[in-house]
């Protein structure tokens, strides 16, 4: 009995922790998948990381790789990280990653940008 409710338990904690296990799920049976090509992939990392250039181009902060990379570092401690697996090239799953927290990641850089403008570290 107790052995069923943990294992209860465990699910529920699961999803919690995984909302991006839909994605997962989303998979099309159709398609043979080749594990070689699967990778693990922080998607708020992969969109900080597409969105940084386009939104420091808009501020008139220092572009210089060490702020960069300080900007989406701030940026990213910033943002709950959501882990998925997915092919390399599954642009379909970006382009929900980006829908879903598009707007959240910009924020959180135009934050970092404002932090790291204020007191560059050079
Ligand atoms: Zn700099």
């Amino acid at each position: 009995m107790i052995k069923n409710k943990q294992e209860t338990n465990e699910e529920t904690i699961y999803d919690k922790l995984m909302p991006a296990g839909q994605y997962i799920s989303n998979e099309n049976p159709a398609q043979p998948s080749n594990s070689q090509d699967i990778k693990l992939v922080n998607v708020m990392e992969d969109l900080v990381l597409s969105r940084l250039d386009s939104t420091l181009e808009r501020f008139n902060c220092c572009k210089c790789s060490k702020c960069k990379k300080d900007i989406a570092a701030i940026a990213l401690n910033r943002l709950a990280p959501r882990y998925t697996i997915m092919k390399e090239n599954n642009t379909e799953k970006r382009k929900t990653a980006e829908d879903e927290y598009g707007a959240n990641v910009i924020s959180a850089i135009i934050q970092a940008i404002l932090i790291v403008k204020e007191s560059p570290r050079h």
